[in-house]
């Protein structure tokens, strides 16, 4: 069935022999143009997609793209979490509005980078996909189901006992073993999908702390994501982890510091706040305050949570209590940590919130965000060297955001059009509809902002906050923007469907690159293959993907690694690093291997 058993025999048993061993040597990769291309095996979609078609093709994709000619040592991947092509061009005008011009000509921080691409966003079940299963294929090159995390689409949701053996090896994991240092940095919940699916495998997004997973699949050894993140068996552990979700990492009985009216949310009573700090090197924050005060020469392992829950908006966080950091602040401290080790670093930084201000209706925040988004893209910018350092900008999917109407040039993109009502000449008169209403230049094709009364709104117009669960149609018809400032940061744009959230969208998303590698990002991709960018641009990532049988004989990562061989390779890395006393991967457990039960549970390896 599988045409490439060929290659697989020549490469496995010579690669098998030495799993870990730190002196196994492993195919240097042929970087001429020359290469023979890689041979995918043609299927029925999707009934014959496997984990291991999709790893292949992903790499076959990356290698004709020649992604193998220019090596990076250190990988910035920027997920701006339902960032589609709409959202990029609204928030680049805005952005441009804000700064005095007229917009369109503006240019995000990424935008200046050479290399561009359409990514393809579907799931292996979803033509319009969630974060969850197109996080896991941009960092495992293997596309998978909606609602899955570092698991393979052979896995049903919500059930762990089938996601055992499915777990995919992510870029974030081959980084820190092969002896990189790594880094999350979110807006969201540290454990929400995007940043879950760089440490963490579940077949469920939603177990981000163990009250969230029903007994029964807990019983069956499923740990959830903060406990993931905290015990995180790679290398010496994840250095740096910025974002919000604090309580998840809080047993039932303490109390917010900031909130002191909300519980921590363990029931096993663990407190993984002081089992972080345990680490060598460890610091915890809590608000920007401290974060500012963090010395990154001294420190080893951060841990940063700033909110119970999601951050707040970029636009609302100067009302935080405590004071919360921004994405680029966020993004500085990492980068201060992470560039310390001479061998690299991986870092994946989200613009979590892009997402949630469309599925609130309400562009302002969206935009807003994707422009704190481009911010933080702008110091990695300035704190790296493209001759050294790959930075990738994606999208995980889109949204149903349109950019529509015909407004004149430098027309407010949040404004009513005023323009023309066709494709004649622009007037500064307010175009209307066929009805003779005037309309806006941004509409969602469903959400919240539907015209109909909803249990929490009148008809007519609608406002952030909203929280809708029901609506009636709208008796009306289209209300009257003549009255409404829909520049206003809590309007909701107009919504056609009406339903409590606005949805994802199906279409392409942008990916933008700058470094060594980012010429293989071009033309039609799909999404998985951005991981084999890496991959393929990344020497320690590639090298240890070879050590784990992957490689054919060019070198190149061509065979889906194995979990069960990626931890062996890891207790067998323990052992070297307990023999080469000061090695530069030293892991933080070193020394308690024996005698810490944390570390025995994770030994014992049920399911992780
Ligand atoms: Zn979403």
């Amino acid at each position: 069935m599988y045409p490439n058993l060929r290659v697989l025999s020549r490469v496995l048993p010579a690669t098998l022999g030495c799993l870990g061993i730190a002196a196994c040597s492993t195919p240097a990769m042929r970087t001429n143009a020359s290469r023979a291309a890689i041979e995918v095996a043609s299927i029925q979609h999707p009934h014959e997609e496997t984990a291991q078609w999709w790893f292949r093709s992903g790499a076959a994709a990356a290698a004709a793209n020649a992604s193998s000619r220019a090596q990076a040592k250190n990988v910035i991947v920027f997920v701006g979490d339902g960032m589609s092509i709409a959202t990029i061009s609204a928030a680049r005008i805005l952005d441009g509005q804000r700064k005095g011009g007229s917009g369109e000509e503006n240019r995000l921080a990424f935008e200046t980078f050479p290399a561009g691409a359409l990514i393809r966003t579907y799931e292996t079940d979803q033509q319009t996909p969630d974060s969850a299963g197109t996080m896991t294929a941009i960092m495992s090159g293997i596309k998978t189901r909606a609602g899955v995390i570092g698991i393979d689409q052979a896995a049903t949701r919500g059930d762990c006992a089938s996601g055992r053996g499915h777990e995919v090896v992510t870029a974030l994991e081959l980084a820190a073993q092969a002896g990189l240092s790594t880094g999350v940095v979110t807006t969201t919940r540290i454990t929400h999908a995007t940043p879950a699916a760089t440490y963490g495998h579940l077949p469920e997004r939603d177990w981000e702390y163990d009250m969230a997973i029903p007994q029964r699949e807990r019983d069956a050894g499923c740990v959830d994501f903060a406990r993931q993140l905290v015990e995180f068996p790679f290398g010496g552990g994840i250095n740096v982890a910025l974002g919000g979700g604090r309580t998840g990492f809080m047993p039932a009985e303490q109390r917010d510091p900031e909130y002191p009216g909300l519980p921590g949310k363990r029931l096993d009573g663990r407190d993984l706040l002081a089992e972080w700090q345990q680490k060598d090197g460890a610091a915890y924050v809590w608000n920007a305050q401290q974060l500012a005060a963090i010395d990154p020469a001294r420190t080893r392992h951060l841990l940063g949570l700033f909110e119970p829950e999601h951050m707040n908006y970029e636009n609302e966080r100067a009302q935080d209590p405590a004071g919360e950091p921004s994405l680029a602040e966020m993004t500085r401290m990492a980068l201060s940590v992470l560039r310390k080790n001479p061998d690299g670093y991986f870092l994946m930084v989200e613009g979590g919130r892009i997402d949630h201000g469309h599925h609130a209706g309400n562009a302002y925040r969206a935009l807003n965000e994707t422009i704190e988004f481009a911010r933080a893209v702008q110091v990695a910018n300035e704190m790296t060297a493209a001759d050294d350092t790959l930075i990738l900008v994606t999208a995980d999917h889109s949204h149903t955001l349109t950019f529509a109407g015909y407004p004149a040039r430098g027309n407010p993109i949040l404004g009513k059009v005023r323009g023309s009502s066709g494709e004649g000449l622009p007037s500064g008169d307010l175009a209307r509809d066929a009805t003779g209403l005037p309309y806006a230049t941004l509409a969602y094709a469903n959400g919240p902002g539907y015209a109909g009364a909803s249990d929490r709104q009148p008809e007519g117009a609608k406002q952030y906050p909203h929280e809708a669960t029901a609506f009636s149609a709208a008796r009306k018809g289209r209300p009257n923007l003549a009255e409404v400032d829909t520049e206003h940061p809590d309007h909701e744009q107009e919504a056609t469907m009406p339903l409590g959230a606005e949805t994802h969208g199906g279409d392409d998303v942008a990916a933008f690159a700058r470094g060594p590698g980012s010429a293989a990002v071009r033309g039609s991709m799909e999404q998985n293959a951005l991981f084999h960018v890496i991959a393929q641009s990344n020497d320690a990532i590639r090298t240890q993907l070879c050590k784990l049988g992957a490689c054919n004989a060019d070198g190149v990562p061509v065979d889906a690694p194995e979990m069960g061989k990626a931890r062996q390779a890891r207790f067998k890395r323990r052992a070297d690093a307990r023999v080469k006393k000061g090695s530069r991967a030293e892991p933080w457990w070193r020394g308690k291997v024996d005698s810490d039960p944390t570390f025995s549970r994770l030994a014992g390896g049920s399911t992780r």
